[in-house]
């Protein structure tokens, strides 16, 4: 039965995965990306691409009245923590108000389901490096995560007063490419772990940046929880069948948590070269540890992840990459 779909964002990294995973279970979707981090290679052409901002009213109100959607996947934000440290309100005004707008605009055209992409970094660094379960709570480490926090909190409103089913959807980190080859991760600027040490074991950059060991960790790195960005996608699909009774949130992630330093040495592992690394300052907004306890989306949907590993998962980026070492552009 296939259904329509909104999919703000649907160019970008996990957007264009997501739009992947509703096409091939056979749905219909619209992208709404204004292209300044999505690509429009990112975007099979059997999906609608409108090219404008997640945001604008006018558009939103006459995409929403062509046909009734079953849900809106909201992608589109900014997404870089370090930036959102040095243009804190850039980030507040244009992520809270771009959600805003979205939200009131679906809430008038009398869709009922909304699958917001939220994020690990409204929780802090727990002090003993424990799993984070949804009841954790709430601290956003940067300006980044609280708008993402503040989403969450219209859509809880949005649910009180105007029955909008949500799902909010935390993700720890996104890493990966299509296993089929044809999409994968490419920003600009470049600012994520996997992506760069790629590039060093392009020649595209002399080595990475290890921004600080000296957090309280094993190895004084930061500890993420590295998730496939297919199996992200596949969450996204999954908890629509819950949002027919209730709002729902999810820590999306796998549970096993790897420092700077172990994704350094699963990627030479897999790419079979030495990636350079210096030491560097910290980078303001990190938390040291950030893992998911993600029992609550397993128990209540049946996710669990198809690519659970590490180095699976930089085999993945990496078979994307070496084959587009320019990414879209190429
Ligand atoms: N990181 C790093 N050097 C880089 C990029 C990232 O040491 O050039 C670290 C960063 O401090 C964090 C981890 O790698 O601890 C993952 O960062 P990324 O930007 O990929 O994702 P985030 O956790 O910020 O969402």
């Amino acid at each position: 039965n296939a259904k329509s779909f909104l999919v703000t964002g649907g160019a970008g990294y996990v957007g264009s995965h997501a739009v992947d995973a509703l096409l091939r279970a056979g749905h219909h979707v619209t992208v709404i990306d204004d292209l300044s981090q999505g690509h429009r290679g990112a975007v099979p052409a059997v999906a609608e691409l409108l090219v404008g901002d997640a945001g604008d009213r006018a558009l939103l109100a006459r995409v929403l009245a062509a046909r009734p959607f079953h849900a809106v996947m909201h992608f589109a934000a900014r997404s870089l923590v370090g930036e959102s440290m040095q243009k804190p309100h850039l980030y507040l005004r244009d992520n809270v108000q771009t959600a805003h707008n979205l939200i009131e605009e679906t809430v008038a055209a009398g869709v009922r389901r909304f699958v917001l992409s939220s994020t690990a970094n409204i929780f802090a660094s727990p002090p003993d490096g424990a799993a984070l379960g949804e009841e954790a709570p709430i601290a956003p480490g940067s300006p980044y995560g609280e708008g993402k926090h503040m989403v969450e909190r219209l859509l809880h409103w949005a649910d009180r007063c105007h029955g909008l089913r949500s799902a909010a959807l935390r993700y720890f980190n996104a890493a990966g490419a299509h296993p089929d080859g044809h999409i994968g991760e490419d920003h600009h600027p470049e600012t994520h772990l996997i992506p760069i040490v790629l590039e060093v074991a392009l020649g595209k950059r002399s080595h990475l940046d290890i921004y600080g060991d000296d957090y309280p960790t094993p190895d004084g790195t930061c500890i993420r929880d590295y998730v496939h960005v297919c199996d992200i996608a596949d969450a996204h699909l999954r908890v629509l069948d819950v949002l027919d009774d209730r709002s729902v949130r999810y820590n999306v992630g796998s549970g096993s948590g790897y420092s700077v330093r172990q994704v350094v040495e699963a990627a030479e592992k897999v790419i079979g070269r030495p990636i350079p690394v210096r030491m560097a300052p910290r980078r303001p907004g990190d938390p040291a540890v950030l893992v998911a306890d993600g029992n609550r989306l397993r128990a209540e949907t049946g996710w669990s992840p198809a690519l659970p590993g590490l180095e699976d998962i930089i085999a993945t980026a990496w078979a994307w990459r070496s084959r587009h070492p320019d990414g879209f552009g190429g």
